[in-house]
This record gives C-alpha cells, sequence and structure tokens, in this order.
C-alpha cells in the first residue's frame, strides 16, 4: 500500500485537517516484479548458448579448427546451441502474441479420437527411443471444437516431455475420458516425474525441476506455459500429477461440441 498525506489549512493559515490517500499497489508491482524477472530470465536463457558458442569458436580459431575430429565435435556443439536459440526466440514469439491476444484461435469441429490417433501415429513413425505407446481410448466418436493446429502442438509438447523425461524402454499411455458434456484427456509416462512441490509450477513460464538435465535435453523450459495458455484460450483446463522417480502425468479438459448430432453420439457427417 502506499500512502500520501495532504494537511488541510485554514484561511487564518492554521491546519484544520489531513487527507490520507491510499492506493493499492500490490497488483502493480506484482505485474512489474513479473516482468523484471521475465527480462532477467530471457536474458540469461540467451547468453548461456551465446557464451557457449563464444568460447568454442574462440577454441576453433586458437588451433581446434585444424584437427578434422575436434572441429567437428566443436562445431556439432555450436550447432546445437543455435538450434535452442532459434527454439527459445520462437516460443517467446509465441508467448507474446498469446499474451497481447494477437493469436487467432480457429475453432473447427472435430472427431477428438481420430485426431488423436493421428497425432500418436507421427510420434510411432519417427520416434528415435525405444519408447512404447498405449493408446486407451473410449468407443464411438466424440466431437470437440478445437483449433487443431495449436492443440496439435500441445499434445506435441506433452508428448515430446514424456519421451524425453523417460527412460529406454518406457511406455507412454495416452488416455481419454468421457465425463458428461466435457472430455478429458491424459498423457502419462513412467520417467524422473517432478517432485509434489514443484508440480504446480511447472507450467510457469522458464521454471524447470532441473534446469541443466531439460537444456541438455534440448528444451527451453516455455512448452508447458505454451500449453496452458492455448489450453485455455480454447475453453479448457491443464494440471499436472506425478510421484517422484515413478512417472508423470499431463491432464487436459476440454468442452465437448454440444452443436448437432449431440455430444459423443456417432456423427458421420462432420470431419
Ligand atoms: P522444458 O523445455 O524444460 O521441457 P517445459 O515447459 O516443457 O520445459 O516443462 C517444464 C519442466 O517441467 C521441465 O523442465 C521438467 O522439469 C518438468 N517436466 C515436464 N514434463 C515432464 C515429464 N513428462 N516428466 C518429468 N518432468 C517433466
Amino acid at each position: 500500500l502506499r500512502a500520501n498525506f495532504s494537511v488541510v489549512k485554514k484561511e487564518n493559515g492554521l491546519e484544520n485537517g489531513l487527507i490520507c490517500v491510499i492506493h493499492d499497489v500490490t497488483d502493480q508491482e506484482k505485474v512489474d516484479s513479473e516482468r523484471r524477472e521475465f527480462v532477467a530470465n530471457v536474458s540469461h536463457e540467451l547468453r548461456t548458448p551465446l557464451t557457449t558458442m563464444k568460447s568454442y569458436l574462440e577454441a576453433l580459431q586458437d588451433g581446434a579448427v585444424d584437427d578434422a575430429a575436434l572441429a567437428k565435435k566443436f562445431l556439432g556443439v555450436t550447432q546445437r546451441e543455435t538450434e535452442r536459440m532459434i527454439r527459445l526466440v520462437n516460443d517467446l514469439l509465441q508467448l507474446s502474441r498469446l499474451d497481447s491476444k494477437e493469436v487467432k484461435i480457429t475453432l473447427q469441429r472435430t472427431d477428438y479420437i481420430k485426431f488423436c490417433e493421428n497425432i500418436i501415429d507421427r510420434f510411432e513413425m519417427t520416434k528415435r527411443q525405444n519408447i512404447q505407446f498405449i493408446r486407451k481410448f473410449p468407443r464411438g466418436r466424440f466431437y470437440v471444437l478445437i483449433d487443431r493446429d495449436k492443440l496439435t502442438q500441445v499434445i506435441d509438447n506433452i508428448i515430446s516431455n514424456a519421451i524425453k523425461y523417460s527412460p529406454e524402454g518406457g511406455i507412454i499411455t495416452f488416455q481419454v475420458f468421457m465425463k458428461k458434456n466435457r472430455i478429458r484427456t491424459m498423457i502419462s509416462d513412467q520417467g524422473v516425474g517432478i517432485p509434489k512441490e514443484n508440480l504446480s509450477k511447472v507450467f510457469d513460464r522458464f521454471y524447470r525441476v532441473d534446469r541443466a538435465r531439460s537444456r541438455k535435453l534440448g528444451g527451453t523450459g516455455l512448452g508447458l506455459a505454451i500449453a496452458k495458455e492455448m489450453i485455455e484460450a480454447q475453453g479448457g483446463e491443464i494440471w499436472a500429477e506425478s510421484e517422484w522417480n515413478q512417472g508423470t502425468a499431463i491432464h487436459f479438459i476440454l468442452p465437448l461440441d454440444q452443436g448437432k448430432g449431440g455430444a459423443g453420439r456417432n456423427d458421420a457427417r462432420s470431419i
């Protein structure tokens, strides 16, 4: 709180009273401090790869370039760091567009199970690690009103994390539950897990349980923050459940499309 006092005087100059105006500056200060923290985080996140690249480039200039094997290794490092910086800047741009409500959400009536199957198929085709997917879907067709590109990105981020933080040979379960007029999706893994006290923070920008591990795996610390913004922009909710060293489950809920054909009923007319 900020208080301003003014003394009220009579015509003869004698003091007659006191006016006190109290401003509640809590919100403004919170916004200011969040902004400062965000800028500090961005600077730090960009400085780290730049410093790494600088030292590797200096080593190359100092002679490493003449050793073919070493040069290849050092160039590989600078390339990976550059790619991570590009991902980081792209994620930042996307968040800033979401913040300024510049992002247009284009909702389309979509057969949800078919939509999820396609995403998992793509991961199964391209996966490099020995990871197995299990699908648990309710029978029938269920329609949701979603922005397909944005929801694809959300699910991509969640599955990529599940793969990143899973052991070799881990199982990722993709399950869809129906609940009245809502549809819940759960993507769970058998990976490192998240300690209970950090669960609510993983959707914060730049928050990582293990900064070094995330960075090594190419993470930006923004994937779940973007997922949260996008799910909420489509009228949904998202949260995490986890047991440390046992695995993690990310859940999100989306409203079912209650349009023609009815929720949860087979409807061959739509996509
Ligand atoms: P990152 O790019 O670091 O993966 P995210 O925003 O996607 O950033 O996730 C934030 C943090 O949440 C991660 O750094 C990690 O600590 C934790 N996390 C997210 N998903 C998982 C998971 N499936 N298993 C374990 N930890 C996870």
